[in-house]
């Protein structure tokens, strides 16, 4: 193991996920590729073999990481078969998106458990582990929708906020114990998430930013590489958006 690194990417399988696990093991990192369940081993392992092609060592853990005894169970797995932790990315989110005169209470509660708690869930796990380090950076994924709010995203945007507090206070309490803690707020990137919106939506949304178009996955993970790294050693506590300029 000795110099070696290991990444910890949740939600790996596809979209933003999927460019962070290869980017960061184009970047030498040892790659740990959570995925939700068993069905999705094989498009982990699909990932897996991306990321060996940069001469790195990856495999597949499965958890669903809005279960804090799955995510227990495969943090304690990653340590054994990885050798370290060094970097966290939580990255898994879903959306349900509705009105809030529709939104049932399993439409709200299934997205803060996944969006929300999953990064406590991993965080509990992952930081006394880089506090035995003494060095460790972990990478939250927010969204702008959790800075600006989003009609017929109000469980979507509370989870997203909530992401923004909990990195300022871990960037707090942790920057004393080597382990820096930021947050990437992306706007509207071209994954399956939005894929499933109406072209009207698409179209407006790339519109509405400075860069009349959306983004690509591979141009939020690079942002998301860089706050990993080294390249960012004087950095915790920033919420980077990567959006176009649609913050302006
Ligand atoms: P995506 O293509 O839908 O990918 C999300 C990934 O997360 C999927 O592989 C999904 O696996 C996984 N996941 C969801 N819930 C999970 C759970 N409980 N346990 C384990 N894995 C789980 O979406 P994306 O666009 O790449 O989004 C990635 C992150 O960026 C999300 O946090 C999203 O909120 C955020 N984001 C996206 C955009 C955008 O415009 N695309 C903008 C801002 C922020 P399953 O298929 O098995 O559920």
């Amino acid at each position: 193991m000795g110099d070696r690194k290991t990444a910890v990417v949740t939600g790996a399988k596809r979209g933003i996920g999927q460019a962070i696990a290869i980017a960061l093991a184009k970047e030498g990192f040892d790659i740990a590729i959570n995925v939700r369940g068993s069905s999705s081993v094989e498009e982990g392992r699909a990932v897996a073999k991306e990321c060996m092609a940069f001469g790195v060592d990856a495999d597949v853990f499965t958890a669903d990481v809005s279960h804090f005894e799955e995510c227990a169970e495969m943090v304690k797995k990653i340590a054994i078969r990885m050798g370290s932790i060094d970097v966290l990315v939580n990255n898994a989110g879903i959306t349900r998106d509705t009105f809030i005169a529709r939104m049932s209470e399993a439409q709200y509660d299934e997205v803060i458990a996944a969006n929300q708690k999953s990064v406590y869930n991993m965080m509990r796990q992952v930081v006394p582990v880089m506090m035995k380090q003494r060095s460790g950076s972990i990478v939250n994924m927010s969204s702008v929708v959790g800075v600006r709010g989003n009609a017929s995203q109000f469980n979507y945007a509370a989870s997203k906020a909530a992401i923004i507090g909990m990195t300022l206070s871990a960037a707090k309490e942790l920057g004393g114990r080597g382990i820096r803690v930021n947050a990437v707020a992306p706007g509207f990137i071209e994954t399956e998430m939005t894929a499933v919106l109406p072209e009207k939506v698409r179209e407006a949304m790339a519109a509405a930013t400075s860069l009349k178009r959306s983004g690509r996955p591979e141009e939020v993970a690079e942002a998301v590489v860089f706050l990993a790294g080294e390249k960012a050693r004087y950095i915790t506590g920033q919420i980077l958006c990567v959006d176009g300029g649609i913050m302006m």
